[in-house]
């Protein structure tokens, strides 16, 4: 009988480029196919040739769209996998605007390296192209929840419920006999239905971004609502800085229900985000999957592309306009933490008027603009110019789509029986050896933070 083997390709001591591989024999499964992201230290591992010969590779599964599960895909395919490429249908149709946008990027990228000379070997190449993202995009094949998938050598595949973004799963894979779990990002239940406690499992490959953080316990609406009154009185406006799929339409939702109670004024929305868009069509899909709470706005107003007073500002004049208005309003455009897109031109437009406040809604990486922002700065630079920061800055950590220690630890009290095991993986060091204690502590269950590229044997 030959080992199954599980080995840590990425998200191991860091919280992107999420791969890992399972493998019996000359049999491949790769869980998720993430682009490593932050760091240089990580960045230059999208670099390296993938570690194995990619001809033992069978197939992938990917647990959600987010770039740091998906990103890495376009340049394995480049590189020369043929699939298949496993996913939920509302995930398939995410990739289908996140890829081509980040092939988007790395073009960009190349391009600013070689304009500025950065680039050793001129002229600089992207990681792939948008192009090279279209053609990974006839590689997905996406599968129905908790459809089983056989796949070569024995090896099957379930995605299973998981709360963190439309279409997120928990992929559950059985191999000689041995149930793995990987949890992929795990969310908190606001956005999605209820769902059914996690299946059975030997082993629990699980994420751990947050497990030595707490989510603030208190309802977000009141404090979110006192920073637009306190705004709109002033005449001034509010930026919020948020990632154009998830963040963006659950901050439309939330404002929308408020000023249906009457929480806050009337004031014009921009979604500021050609792609914010396309991901609200996606949203409107599968509206199977929403809470109560926006299964009910979306009977009373319909689809968000069609409310009034909310604007989709597709065009940059659209955009320019919208920048220019000086009719209090609230603008949401990417990205989350300011380091790139039309949020920028808003930023430096109005942080210079303190009648306005710059709203961040979530966690804020340490170098972005978004941190030094909530940190104090008191000028910061945009397109090459300094900017007077004299608008408030407010934050609000209350959106965040990961589960923080008590809500992993309550989804793994609801497994029926222990686990032989369980990996921690997408954590610092410090979230995730705060982890490890408090499951070995509260279940007594052996727990291991592996290292990047360690390879263990489940059987
Ligand atoms: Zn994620």
């Amino acid at each position: 009988m030959k080992d199954l083997t599980l080995q840590f390709l990425g998200a191991a001591g860091t919280v992107t480029g999420s791969k890992h591989l399972l493998s019996i024999g000359e049999s491949e499964l790769l869980v998720d196919c993430g682009l490593f992201q932050g760091p240089k230290q990580w960045r230059v591992k999208n670099w390296e040739p993938f570690p194995l010969p990619l001809k033992h590779l069978d197939a992938i599964a990917l647990t959600h769209a987010h770039l740091d599960h998906s990103g890495f895909l376009p340049r394995l395919i480049k590189e020369g996998f043929r699939g298949p490429v496993y996913c939920s249908r509302p995930t398939a149709d995410l990739l289908g605007i996140l890829l081509p946008d980040s092939g988007h990027l790395q073009e960009e990228d190349a391009a600013f390296a070689n304009k500025r000379g950065f680039s050793k070997h001129a002229p600089a190449l992207p990681l792939y192209t948008v192009e090279d993202a279209q053609d990974a995009l006839k590689y997905l094949w996406p599968v129905g929840h908790e459809e089983p998938v056989k796949l070569k050598n024995g090896f099957e595949l379930q995605f299973r419920a998981n709360r963190h973004i439309l279409g997120s799963k928990c992929a559950l894979v059985t191999a000689a006999g041995v149930r793995v779990l990987f949890t992929g990002d795990l969310g908190r239940g606001r956005f999605t239905a209820d769902d059914p406690p996690p299946p059975a499992a030997d082993y629990v490959v699980m994420e751990s971004t947050y497990g030595n953080r707490k989510h603030p316990p208190d309802d977000v609406r009141p404090k979110l609502a006192k920073i637009v009154h306190e705004t709109v009185e002033r005449g001034g406006s509010i930026v919020i800085p948020a990632f154009a799929v998830e963040r963006t339409q659950k901050l439309l939702f939330r404002l929308r229900g408020m000023m249906d109670e009457g929480m806050i004024p009337q004031v014009p929305i921009h979604i500021d985000s050609p792609m914010a868009i396309e991901a609200v069509k996606i949203f409107m899909r599968y509206s199977e999957e929403f809470t109560g709470e926006t299964k009910e706005l979306v009977k009373r107003h319909g689809s968000p592309l069609g409310w009034p007073e909310v604007y989709f500002d597709k065009t940059v004049e659209q955009s320019k306009a919208a920048g220019a208005s000086r009719q209090p309003s609230i603008i949401i455009s990417a990205s989350g933490m300011a380091v790139g897109g039309r949020v920028l031109h808003h930023l430096a437009q109005r942080l210079p008027d303190h009648h306005n406040t710059i709203l961040f809604a979530g966690f804020q990486a340490p170098g972005t603009r978004g941190r030094l922002l909530v940190e104090g700065a008191e000028t910061i630079r945009i397109h090459g110019e300094e900017i007077p920061v004299r608008a408030h800055i407010a934050q609000l950590e209350h959106f965040s789509d990961h589960a923080d220690y008590e809500e992993m630890l309550a989804w793994l009290e609801k497994f029926s029986a222990a686990a032989e095991g369980v990996f921690l993986v997408h954590g610092e060091g410090e979230a995730a050896s705060a982890m490890e204690e408090r499951i070995e502590k509260k279940f007594g269950w052996p727990v291991q933070v592996p290292g990047y590229g360690e390879k263990v044997v489940l059987h």
